[in-house]
């Protein structure tokens, strides 16, 4: 196999019967496509990590439930032979009923987990027999048995050795005779417990396997034609890139632009694996090429918000030409497992903002046993409802641009601002409720106007 291009499905292009279809024909329409990937259907998720959270109502349970058996079932009744497909959803469906009551009992990452990894199981059950159906030569495949991770239930850290070693083993022999349908979003530790490597984690299983078998590209299909230069429902006149560069990507997913899992480009820039993202929906309106080096560099590309931010300032007089004291931060936090995204430094303060991207959601929390920790060194003051806008761009270090950039935001509290580590963006937070003004004054004046 010279080319072996690897196509990630997202749960929009899996929905239902016709998005199923659609995306059964844009793996027909590359021959180098040996891999699918595919989430689970559209809102399964959602509704799994409610039941894993602990849905006490029976009566709540079971509407869940239903609503769970409708989804696959609409797309179970369009298969030509949907027997063997359906026990396949139906034992799966069984033990979702088995662990939700369970996580009412007492909840746990652990069974979160393998609870919402059903969701995945499922669609990819069906997702083969309609391949199968088309004419295509499919199996499907238990990514567990090579997506091997750590034990960090609700956000495991691959193994990218073991994960490469696997993938050559037991994955690329069967790409070689057939078009191979598998879970993204799933994978197991060491004790062959299911782990998920956190919401939105698909596009980020798509890349690590695609770096395993030495994959030649990665499609990432979606409901959106490409990479928008910032969200369209917040500024209308938003449009797509055609061709971006991975550390200005890397940037944007990471700043909010939901289009892919943060981490997705990390195991296509290791192996420089051109990623190109599209809409199953509407295949031929082309989409977003994210490579090594794009043809232009633009000094703004995009803008993107991430909202749910919480920010932590730590204060102490201590700090005051002392060493050590950010160490003494950091190790708490890493102790904890906690992830900072933002910081800025004073001489007696620092401000960071929390990072949170597990399964279970929600706007992230200062724990109070890291806060206690942290007391005996500093005060520390937590604020929430706060909204990070990153601006994403080249050689934002050319004169004259923050002048630009910030005689725009004039009208606007600026609770934090970040430059300088890297000239692809500039970032800031503000109050929420000013965050959409700001993007759309932003691409206004330096999208809309430029171009
Ligand atoms: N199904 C998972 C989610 O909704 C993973 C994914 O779709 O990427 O978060
Ligand atoms: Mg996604």
């Amino acid at each position: 196999m010279s080319a072996l291009n690897v196509a990630k499905f997202g749960g929009t292009s899996v929905a239902n019967f016709e998005a199923m279809s659609r995306s059964a024909a844009v793996v027909e329409n590359n021959p180098d496509t040996r891999l699918v990937v595919s989430s689970a259907c559209s809102g399964v998720t959602n509704l799994l990590v409610e039941l894993a959270n602990g849905v006490q109502a029976q009566e709540r349970r079971n509407e869940i439930l239903s609503q769970l058996a409708e989804i696959h079932d609409a797309i179970l009744n369009q298969l030509q032979d949907a027997s063997e497909t359906a026990a396949e959803v139906y034992a799966l469906l069984d033990t979702v009923t088995s662990l939700a009551e369970a996580a009412s009992i007492q909840a746990s990452t652990k069974l979160t987990d393998h609870l919402v990894a059903c969701g995945e199981l499922m669609s990819t059950h069906i997702l083969t027999q309609l391949m199968k159906e088309r004419g295509l030569n499919t199996v499907r495949f238990d990514i567990r048995d090579v997506l091997r991770t750590d034990s960090n239930f609700g956000r495991a850290e691959p193994d990218v050795t073991q994960i490469a070693l696997l993938a050559q083993e037991k994955l690329l022999p069967l790409c070689r005779d057939f078009i191979v349908v598998t879970q993204g979003f799933i994978g197991s530790d060491l004790d062959g417990n299911t782990t998920t490597l956190g919401r939105g984690g698909s596009d980020y299983s798509a890349a690590l396997i695609a770096e395993g078998l030495k994959a030649t590209g990665l499609e990432i299909w979606t409901d959106v034609p490409g990479i928008y230069t910032t969200d369209p429902r917040i500024a209308p006149k938003a449009a797509p890139i055609p061709e971006i560069s991975f550390a200005e990507a890397s940037e944007m997913a990471n700043f909010g632009a939901k289009i892919l899992h943060p981490s997705t480009l990390v195991p296509a820039l290791r192996h420089d694996i051109p990623v190109f993202v599209g809409s199953s929906k509407e295949p031929e309106k082309g989409g977003t090429w994210i490579r090594h080096e794009a043809q232009s560099s633009p000094l703004f590309r995009a803008l993107a918000l991430r909202c749910n931010q919480t920010m932590v300032t730590l204060r102490s007089a201590k700090m005051f030409h002392a060493y050590g004291f950010l160490a003494k931060v950091f190790e708490i936090l890493a102790k904890h497992k906690i992830s900072v995204d933002l910081i800025t430094t004073s001489e007696i303060s620092v401000s960071l903002t929390l990072d949170k991207t597990n399964t279970s959601g929600g706007a992230p929390e200062l724990p109070q046993a890291v806060r206690s920790e942290l007391e005996e060194l500093c005060s520390v003051e937590v604020e929430h409802n706060l909204c990070l806008v990153a601006l994403i761009g080249n050689h934002m270090e050319t004169k004259g641009y923050a002048k630009e950039v910030f005689s725009t935001l004039g009208d606007f509290n600026l609770r934090m601002i970040c430059y300088g580590a890297s000239d692809h963006n500039l970032c800031f937070l503000v109050d929420a409720h000013d965050s959409k003004k700001v993007i759309q004054k932003l691409h206004q004046d330096l999208f809309e106007q430029h171009n």
